[in-house]
């Protein structure tokens, strides 16, 4: 793998998973600890007072003789280190006590005592049992006016507790990091193969395999949404690179054919003898030639200029009813030499904010291509019509028509329909025309259909004096 494992997200999610499912287990370990241990205390707490409960009573019926037997009896009943009984007066001395061997470490508490003559209330206390491992849970009560009993209990049950408890916590929590890191790792593994499989998808891409797709969920999740949008991004990587190659195929041939006649001239020049009049025509035909070149690379920068904005438009407030007029009457002798019929209903005295010398352009090249592609005896119509914030201008011809599959193609830059490359052209006019429109914050619109002539029509805003 090109990637270090300790940096991918699979682990650090993984790592999360396991940590926080680890903390969560151990405080529920701690809670039930806690709990568990407090009852136990309190169970040992209940039956130290019951003990001493019973020696109160003993007391009470048989004098202080009855609770040193019962002390021994008691003691010996339930095991010598298991619990212990001493009775004491307040000033800490002993009178009488069960066997004592096995305890002989555990001391009466001066301070203790103290306590408990002072608030009258029994006094608890843990205590470790010296030179054992034991601890033991202690009892100072007044079983009588002048005898208190200080009664011990071994904590065997509550330490054993506490082992089993430790070795559960350590099996159970290991299990529980590698039960959680397992889990978490498939788990993030899945919810992420999404994600590996944009990357593979991304890594097998290339120039020439561009077709390549990630298969979708279907889960309508956040992965899903990611691979269509990663598709979606793709099908518009595919389209722009299709018409980047088709858009230098077309540069490519559009610049071959003039160079191979500037050749061909050259070449016709030297085979035939030489004359001053041969070169001539070869200096006039490369001259033309060239002009168009540089016409079409002229264009060509125009246009990337005013897409990236580059190009310098002077907007001032003009006559575009004027324009058209002079176009017009300018592409007039062309159609009359076509003997085609050119009508023009031009609304007067319509002003807009525009680049006069660019919009003239663009409509130059409309009405050119209408011309160009209108057989003789065919009908042109100019028609401007006006509504509160758009001005029209319509160029109506009878000429070849545009098959439904190129309407949108032809403003791409070089394209030129099929039924068209016997004509002269670049294909570049309508996609300068556009554009310009189009900084014009205006658009062209083609309605047509092969064989039944077209309909281009200029939209521009009008009243657009705040607009540009
Ligand atoms: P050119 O005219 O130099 O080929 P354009 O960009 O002006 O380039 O036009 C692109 C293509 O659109 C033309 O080659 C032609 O196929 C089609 N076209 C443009 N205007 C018309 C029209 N009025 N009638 C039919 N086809 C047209």
């Amino acid at each position: 793998m090109w990637y270090n494992i300790f940096n991918t997200i699979a682990f650090r999610l993984t790592l999360w998973f396991t940590g926080i499912f680890s903390i969560c287990s151990s405080f529920a370990f701690v809670l039930f600890y806690f709990l568990a241990t407090q009852t136990l205390q309190t169970q040992i707490d209940q039956e130290l007072l019951d003990n001493a409960a019973k020696f109160s009573a003993v007391i009470r019926r048989n004098g202080l003789m009855g609770a040193r037997e019962l002390a021994v009896v008691e003691a010996q009943a339930a095991g010598e280190k298991m619990i212990f009984f001493r009775l004491v007066y307040p000033t800490g001395e002993v009178f009488a006590s069960s066997h004592m061997s096995y305890w002989k470490h555990v001391h009466v508490s001066k301070h203790v005592l103290q306590r408990l003559i002072s608030n009258k209330d029994n006094v608890f206390e843990t205590v470790r049992v010296a030179s054992t491992p034991k601890k033991a849970r202690i009892l100072y009560s007044y079983v009588a006016g002048n005898a208190i009993l200080q009664t011990g209990i071994a904590m065997d049950s509550y330490i054993k507790f506490l082992s089993a408890f430790k070795k559960v916590f350590i099996s159970a929590m290991g299990f529980i990091i590698i039960f959680s890191a397992i889990s978490g790792w498939l788990l993030v593994r899945k919810a992420l193969s999404g994600v590996t499989a944009i990357t593979k998808t991304a890594q097998n891409i290339t120039g020439n395999n561009l077709d390549a797709r990630v298969k979708g969920t279907g889960n309508k999740d956040e992965l899903d949404h990611l691979v269509i949008t990663f598709n979606s991004m793709l099908d518009r990587i595919e389209e722009l690179v299709k018409s980047i190659r088709e858009m230098s195929d077309n540069i490519a041939h559009d610049l071959k054919s003039p160079i191979t006649r500037i050749r061909g001239f050259a070449e016709l020049t030297l085979i035939h003898e030489e004359n001053l009049e041969d070169y001539r025509t070869m200096a006039a035909n490369t001259i033309e030639e060239t002009d168009r070149l540089l016409d079409m690379i002229n264009t060509m920068l125009v246009i990337s200029k005013a897409e990236a904005g580059e190009e310098d438009f002077e907007f001032k407030k003009t006559n575009l009813s004027l324009m058209v007029k002079e176009a017009c009457d300018l592409f007039a002798p062309l159609a009359e030499d076509k003997h085609i019929e050119f009508s023009q209903i031009i609304q007067d005295q319509i002003f807009i904010v525009a680049d006069i010398r660019m919009l003239q352009r663009a409509f130059s090249n409309l009405l050119d291509n209408a011309i160009k592609y209108t057989p003789e005896y065919g009908k042109i119509t100019v028609i401007t019509s006006l509504t509160n914030n758009e001005v029209s201008i319509r160029i109506e011809d009878t000429g070849i028509g545009i098959a439904p599959e190129y309407v949108e193609k032809i403003f791409e830059r070089f394209y030129r329909a099929e039924s068209s490359r016997t004509s002269a052209g670049t294909g570049l006019g309508l996609s300068l025309a556009r554009t310009i429109v189009r900084r014009h914050k205006g658009d062209i619109r083609v309605e047509s259909s092969q064989g039944k002539g077209a309909v281009f029509e200029m939209r521009l805003p009008f009243n657009n004096f705040k607009v540009i």
